[in-house]
């Protein structure tokens, strides 16, 4: 079965034609990108060049030289208005869904997976166009963009993903990077219409605060688990600084057993919170410390903290992969 890293983000500056978009307003915001890209391994003069070319290839390298065999590479949907109306000034960047169903089309390593706001106007007809392309997965963050999947009239949207066995994931828990629209829509149980529609969930960041002070979900997803069988948390961010705290949560073998694998790519990976907190043994922190390849340290602290094989490989097993 396939090693797969659940949870990589695309971002590109529109070059080629590609629909892509970005947008840095604050110094905070320029601070941040520079330093995801470095991160990566990318000089951060490529926001400047075709982006969208360096950031792929780099991701390549570094998928296949990683232990991984592939990863889902997320669309991004702007924010919408309850009634349905686009709001691109409150969205900080756009991944296309053809970005990624192309990218998927061209290389086996790369999973893609579509992002739709279920109150677009054409929201149905997209859904159905990435399905005959061959979408498994779609992503969304609801407190980002607006989102109350709890909605009735979003249910032949989650009934129609159901069928066509595409998976959510789903952001959950508070969010650092992005500014947020709605706080309240943080909570999994937003979760509850689309997996009572029969759409397997996966809660990203398994629900945990982002920040110090942030409300956590993960109890809250912890108990949800008992109740749906068709939801999974994932283990996205949880080496970085600020949400190593849900770590010791999902650890529990009878958790894992709900837990999926995946890095938040570019989003930085820390050891030293996860270390100090005594959940990675020293000599695997000063082993990978310094790997340049981000996805294949965060593949090592994970395995070193205790995720078993089965975390890694339980996407191919939900998707039907061998
Ligand atoms: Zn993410």
């Amino acid at each position: 079965m396939k090693k797969i890293d659940c949870h990589v983000h695309f971002v590109g500056g529109g070059t080629a034609q590609s629909g892509t978009w970005f947008k840095l307003k604050t110094w905070w915001d320029r601070l941040q990108a520079r330093m995801m890209l470095k991160g990566c391994g990318i000089e951060p003069s490529a926001m400047h060049d075709d982006l969208d070319r360096i950031y792929t290839e780099q991701l390549l390298k570094l998928i296949k030289d990683s232990s991984l065999d592939a990863l889902v590479l997320l669309a991004q949907d702007i924010a919408h208005a309850d009634d349905g109306t686009p709001l691109p000034d409150k969205s900080k960047f756009y991944v296309p869904n053809d970005v990624v169903l192309e990218l998927g089309r061209r290389h086996e390593e790369i999973i893609p997976a579509i992002s739709i706001h279920p109150g677009r106007a054409d929201a149905m007809d997209e859904l159905e166009r990435c399905i005959e392309s061959g979408a498994r997965v779609l992503k969304l963050l609801p407190n980002v963009i607006n989102i109350d999947c709890n909605d009735k009239k979003y249910a032949p949207f989650w009934t129609r993903m159901a069928e066509g066995k595409v998976i959510f994931l789903s952001h959950t828990g508070g969010e650092m990077t992005l500014p947020v629209m709605n706080k309240a829509y943080a909570d999994p149980r937003i979760l509850t219409l689309p997996l009572e529609c029969g759409v397997t969930c996966i809660a990203a960041h398994s629900a945990g605060g982002s920040y110090p002070g942030d409300k956590d979900y993960t109890d809250d997803l912890l108990k949800m688990f008992k109740e749906f069988p068709n939801l999974y948390g994932d283990n996205s961010a949880l080496c970085s600084l600020n949400r190593n705290k849900t770590i010791g949560k999902i650890l529990d073998p009878e958790v894992q057993e709900r837990i999926l694998h995946g890095s938040d790519y570019p989003v930085p990976v820390s050891g030293l919170g996860v270390w100090i907190k005594g959940f990675l043994p020293w000599k695997d922190w000063r082993k990978w410390k310094g790997c340049q390849n981000i996805l294949e340290q965060d593949y090592q602290f994970k395995k070193a903290m205790g995720f078993n094989e089965a975390t890694f490989t339980r996407l191919s097993q939900l998707l039907d992969l061998n």
